[in-house]
């Protein structure tokens, strides 16, 4: 058994109730990740989206997660208290079928990243916008192996590897370097 040591799980808690469609955590998240900081914001490099039907009054707050390669054949429907949603809605990935999740320069996936770089000991960007007090943070303490952590540490080559092979070397430099930007500005 390798070492145990603690870790801070973040966690974000989506009381769909609450959500009014105003769409601030957008606009908060894309302008937090622009290069420089703030300088811009766009929806579509927004890393929570608004699944968004107002006729049937569906709002519904959704992270980016790990991108998904091939369409799955999720097409199901759930009515929820009234409210039909398609399968995907509930979607986290990027993946071929639709275009969310995608930076639009590069087309590159984006994965919500709990705002790593924010001022210590405060809560992510979409949190603190949403007046409505729709998304909930929430933090709790682990024990994980260290021996998971080099397991995570290999794990990222591979995906930097895919995604060369995937982007070409280029793109994904290209899009690295708008980040560091990003986290000195
Ligand atoms: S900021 Fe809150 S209320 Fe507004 S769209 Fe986002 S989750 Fe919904
Ligand atoms: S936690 Fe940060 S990175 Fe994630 S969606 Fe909210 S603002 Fe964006």
């Amino acid at each position: 058994m390798g070492e145990k040591k603690k870790k801070v799980v973040k966690t974000i808690k989506i009381d769909v109730d609450k959500c009014n469609g105003c769409r601030a955590c957008e606009v908060a998240c894309s302008a937090f990740h622009a290069s420089p900081k703030y300088s811009s914001n766009n929806p579509a490099r927004s890393r929570i989206r608004l699944i968004r039907d107002p006729l049937t009054d569906v709002y519904l707050p959704v992270y980016a997660g790990e991108e998904a390669k091939a369409e799955c054949m999720g097409r199901g429907k759930y009515v929820i208290e009234g409210k039909e949603y398609q399968e995907c809605d509930f979607c986290r990935s990027a993946c071929p079928s639709r275009d969310i999740f995608k930076e639009p320069d590069s087309g590159l996936p984006l994965k919500c990243d709990m705002c790593e770089d924010n001022t210590p000991g405060e809560p992510p960007l979409c949190v603190q916008w949403c007046l409505a007090e729709a998304l909930i943070y929430e933090e709790r303490e682990e024990e994980v192996d260290e021996a998971a952590d080099e397991i995570k540490a290999a794990d990222v080559q591979i995906g930097l590897a895919a995604m060369i092979d995937k982007y070409g070397f280029q793109k994904v430099m290209d899009t690295f370097s708008r980040m560091s930007v990003s986290k000195q500005g």
